[in-house]
């Protein structure tokens, strides 16, 4: 995979895909700038080098269609706060209009194109689409890691399309820390998983059992698995569909020299509100009537203990509704364990970030990825689609 420095821009029209989707406010402004931040070292090294750049992001789930308030004007604004350059904000990602931008673009000045997601062809990985976003571009450069586990138009299918490309900054980064836990991780290897959903995690979990040493399962997922083993857990947020491959799971894990945990105490609530009454409970069946929310007191000491034997560590997922200060322990008590360990931690995923900062150990943290999912597809298959597609 080529780095952008290897690359003379000189000149040269230049698509740099990033990852702008930030969060917006009830009025369009932007509430945290930190992913727009995150791409300047590329796009200041390409401006600083004479690039004419075409800049391009997706920004929220417009599902294919221009909507005003998924506009990334305000990003557009932004930039040209943080940087000298001219930037000019294109009313459109395609069309005679933005070609018209592009050819007119001076060396050592940004074009940043509408929401790419405004047209569905973008997530279709439209040949067509692609072309017209490839058309007078000279260089491609990807620097959305979070977006680089979908194969995109523009992450993916442009970059059959123009001859030379390369990784920005951002995405040389996150592979580099990666690559380490994926190919040569130092054992201990102890993977946390937690959040919702398991079915975004099933797969992952099943590449890990021949990878961690140590799978720690907490969140709304862990239901699913104690479920699927025939135990009640009450009202507790379940995916039933998921119990087959939980089974199967399992049954792997048994059978690999992974060891792999469940939670082995919980905390109960009657509903996902604060103030709500809660128990904590070693045994199921849960009461009927309430859920689990967080893991308890026992799992964070059990958990933690494995923690400080590990040398790497892979975390993505809250182990309970951290959003709510009184189920947010466990969670917390995770990742000051992550941050005591002294090991190579790799932490994803929004929530997982927030319950960093939340707990006050950011700065203890070895890697915090800006891309939850694709971090977590990175570890389980080794690659991305953007990374294939900027190497062949
Ligand atoms: P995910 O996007 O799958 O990583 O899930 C993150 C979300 O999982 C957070 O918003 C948490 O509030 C939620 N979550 C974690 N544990 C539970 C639980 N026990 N019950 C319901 N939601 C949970």
């Amino acid at each position: 995979m080529n780095f952008v420095t290897d690359l003379d821009v000189k000149g040269k029209r230049v698509f740099l895909r990033v990852d702008f989707n930030v969060p917006l406010d009830e009025n369009g402004a932007i509430r945290d700038d930190t992913r727009i931040r995150a791409s300047l070292p590329t796009i200041s090294w390409l401006l600083d080098h004479g690039a004419r750049l075409i800049i391009a992001s997706h920004l929220g789930r417009p599902k294919g269609m221009a909507d005003p308030k998924m506009s990334l004007a305000p990003a557009a604004k932004r930039l040209a706060e943080l940087i000298p350059n001219k930037v000019v904000m294109a009313p459109d990602v395609i069309g005679d209009e933005v070609r018209r931008l592009k050819r007119g673009l001076g060396e050592g000045e940004a074009l940043l194109l509408e929401n790419v997601r405004f047209y569905k062809e973008e997530e279709k990985n439209d040949p067509g689409f692609a072309g017209k976003l490839a058309e007078a571009i000279d260089v491609f450069v990807n620097d959305a890691f979070g977006s680089s586990h979908r194969a995109h138009a523009s992450v993916v299918g442009i970059a059959d399309l123009v001859p030379l490309k390369a990784a920005g900054y951002l995405m040389k980064k996150e592979v580099d820390y990666l690559k380490k836990a994926v190919h040569t991780p130092v054992k201990p290897y102890v993977a946390i998983l937690g959040g919702a959903k398991a079915s975004d995690k099933i797969e992952i979990i099943e590449s890990l059992l021949g990878k961690a040493d140590h799978i720690l399962i907490g969140g709304a997922m862990a239901y699913t698995f104690l479920k699927a083993q025939g135990l009640g857990v009450g009202k507790s947020l379940v995916e039933d569909d998921q119990s087959e491959v939980a089974l199967v799971i399992l049954e792997k894990a048994r059978a690999s020299d992974v060891s792999f945990h469940l939670p082995q105490d919980h905390v109960l609530a009657r509903a996902a509100e604060a103030g709500a009454e809660t128990k904590i409970v070693e045994t199921l069946p849960f009461p009927a009537d309430m859920m689990g929310v967080d893991i308890g007191p026992k799992t964070v000491a059990a958990y933690s203990a494995v923690i400080a034997t590990a040398k790497t560590i892979f975390w993505n997922g809250p182990m309970g509704i951290f959003e709510i200060e009184e189920f947010a322990k466990g969670t917390i008590g995770v990742a000051k364990a992550v941050a005591a360990s002294g090991a190579v931690s790799i932490v994803g995923g929004g929530d997982s970030v927030a319950a960093v900062k939340k707990a006050g150990v950011k700065d203890k943290i070895s890697h915090i990825s800006t891309g939850g999912g694709a971090s977590l597809e990175y570890i389980a298959y080794e690659t991305l689609p953007g990374i294939t597609a900027l190497e062949q």
